[in-house]
């Protein structure tokens, strides 16, 4: 490889959301070019105006905010390679057009839908190329005056690609190695349309790729067939040298491995297939999205990155800074990745271990508001430290730890039955005196005092924590007892012992 600056882009076209396959693709853009000091353009490839949808570009850019995903360059962000929305560089792509023209690289068509349907009935399997092209309306067929009066007269036409037939095309592929084609099977694509006066996505992600610099493409495995395409371009406009290497990543598939994944595969198994939720403005549809559904953006970076490449280790927790280090094309799989989004899960459990309790409470706080509790950030804290290792996902805090907040008012049935004995309401009664007379109320000081109490009497020490736990809890979960009591301090627990005995008498 040359001396290159690398410098790399993700190009999504703005027609919905961004699917979380082209997040992974353009993570992988961004590990690459941080580990070579290259730059990272964010471009928007919006030249079929039929599919725009308004509001996907912000979404795309308020999702690599959130991710942690930065550009160095494009839409938003400025650079010297501007403007970087393909619609506002027709005059760049038309030049460019004329360039190929000039050359006798391309020519121009004039045939309607009509007369291509005609053909497709005509001739089985018709492709406009090599073999075919010599019997349509084309610049090729047409005297030149014929073509410009046509022209003049305001007729509709498009530029094709002249692809010469019978020649072997040689896609160098960083993860494929080679990918050989034979340039018969191509069809003269299409490279502008005099009707809306764009270029199709073939000329301008070319055109963008060459006037940019980018050294590497890395995209998904469905613009592989475009690829040999892309090299004739290249070819054609005689930047050879300069061609970017071609890196096509491995497909994400359905979760049971048989197929692409789709957003049908998270609907029917109950996890997002975009980053942010998203609210179709067409369908008005809204679609679930990792942050709404309290992913942690380092979970999921995480996750994304083990699609399709490891680090040749076991080692599967890793930070971006460490997937910035490790990363290498190299070690990208050609097969396809299943998405296994349990496993997603589990990286968030990871992550909300690693990450503070004061940050896990910071999040936690909004959760507790919304069930009208209103505490302490020190005792959410402490709540969140000894709780956090059971739960996957912030949401799930409630569930596991709400008693320490709200008093059980009523206690649950087949726990009561089961644990709470003929002399339970003495045993308790008995219990709330002794702690009651506790001066350090620690979890070290009570215990020591209660487990003298229960041995002094002859208790059993089960029987007396279930029945104690059912007091302070309403049920028959929860972490160590005295970590309970201690954070519900001496007054909340007694009063709940209390309340207790009065109910199950
Ligand atoms: N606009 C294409 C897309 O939406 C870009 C493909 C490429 O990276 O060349 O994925």
């Amino acid at each position: 490889m040359s001396e290159r600056k690398v410098r790399v882009r993700f190009a999504p076209s703005p027609t919905g959301a961004l699917h979380i396959g082209g997040v992974r693709t353009a993570l992988y853009n961004y590990l690459f070019a941080r580990q070579h000091g290259g730059d990272m353009i964010f471009r928007i490839e919006d030249t079929d105006s039929n599919r725009f949808v308004p509001g996907a570009e912000e979404y795309i850019l308020e999702s690599f905010k959130w991710l942690g995903i930065h550009f160095d360059e494009g839409v938003s962000f400025g650079g010297e390679c501007g403007p970087y929305r393909q619609s506002e560089r027709r005059d760049i792509y038309k030049k460019y057009v004329q360039v190929l023209l000039e050359n006798d690289k391309a020519y121009i068509a004039f045939d309607t839908p009509e007369e291509l349907d005609a053909k497709r009935t005509e001739i089985a399997n018709f492709q406009y190329d090599a073999s075919t092209r010599g019997m349509m309306r084309n610049s090729l067929t047409l005297s030149k005056e014929e073509v410009d009066a046509l022209i003049a007269a305001g007729q509709q036409y498009v530029v094709r690609f002249k692809i010469e037939p019978n020649e072997d095309v040689c896609v160098n592929d960083l993860i494929r190695g080679e990918v050989i084609i034979n340039s018969s099977i191509l069809d003269d694509k299409v490279l502008y349309k005099s009707a809306d006066e764009l270029p199709t996505y073939h000329l301008a992600n070319i055109v963008d790729d060459h006037l940019m610099n980018v050294s590497h493409v890395i995209r998904g495995e469905e613009w592989l067939p475009s690829a040999p395409l892309h090299v004739l371009l290249y070819r054609a406009f005689g930047w050879e040298a300069t061609m970017p290497d071609f890196a096509h990543l491995p497909l994400l598939l359905k979760p049971e491995g048989n197929g692409k994944l789709s957003k049908r595969d998270g609907d029917r198994l109950g996890f997002p297939v975009f980053p942010l939720e998203w609210h179709d403005p067409k369908t008005g549809e809204v679609s679930s999205g990792y942050r709404e559904a309290g992913y942690l953006p380092e979970a999921v970076i995480n996750f994304l990155a083990l699609l399709g490449w490891n680090p040749g280790n076991d080692q599967e927790v890793m930070s971006m800074d460490e997937l910035i280090q490790l990363f290498d094309l190299h070690r990208c799989s050609k097969s396809g990745a299943k998405f296994d989004f349990k496993k997603g899960i589990w990286f968030n459990h990871q992550y909300i271990q690693q990450k503070s309790n004061e940050e896990i409470a910071a999040l936690f706080m909004p959760i507790l508001k919304e069930h009208g509790v209103e505490a302490p950030m020190e005792k959410v804290v402490t709540v969140v430290g000894m709780m956090k290792d059971r739960v996957s996902f912030v949401s799930e805090l409630w569930d596991v730890c709400s008693f320490f907040f709200v008093a059980p008012t009523e206690y649950d049935e087949k726990t009561a039955k089961k644990r709470w004995k003929e002399d339970s309401a003495r045993c308790m009664t008995e219990l709330a005196e002794v702690l009651a007379a506790i001066d350090d109320f620690s979890i070290e000081g009570q215990e020591k005092i209660v487990m003298d109490w229960i041995a002094a009497k002859e208790y059993h020490t089960g029987n007396i924590m279930n029945a104690f736990r059912l007091t302070l809890v309403g049920e028959g979960k929860g972490p160590h007892m005295f970590d309970i009591s201690w954070v519900l301090g001496k007054e909340e627990t007694l009063a709940r012992i209390k309340r207790a005995v009065e109910v199950l008498k």
